[in-house]
């Protein structure tokens, strides 16, 4: 009956080991990617369309100075 609490709590405590690390790796990859979509562009603002702006799906909430200056040019229009 001894071994048997002894185990038990062996066991507990390597639960509890794991659990607090595995909770906060958790946490820290939910973190990420909240700030990944915060940013408003995937990859925070890195262009992946070679600064062509035309017809990305991107534009109306891209910063980049290309597409600043082709909202310009398309609002002096
Ligand atoms: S809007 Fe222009 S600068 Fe922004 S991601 Fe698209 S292509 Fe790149």
């Amino acid at each position: 009956m001894a071994a048997e609490t002894s185990m038990q709590t062996r066991r507990e405590f390597l639960t509890a080991c794991l659990r607090y690390p595995v909770a906060a790796s958790l946490g820290a990859v939910a973190v990420l990617l909240a700030g990944r979509r915060g940013t408003g562009l995937p990859n925070n603002q890195t262009c992946r369309r070679h600064g062509i702006c035309s017809g990305c799906g991107e534009l109306d909430r891209c910063g980049l100075p290309q597409a600043l200056s082709r909202k310009q040019a398309q609002r002096g229009k």
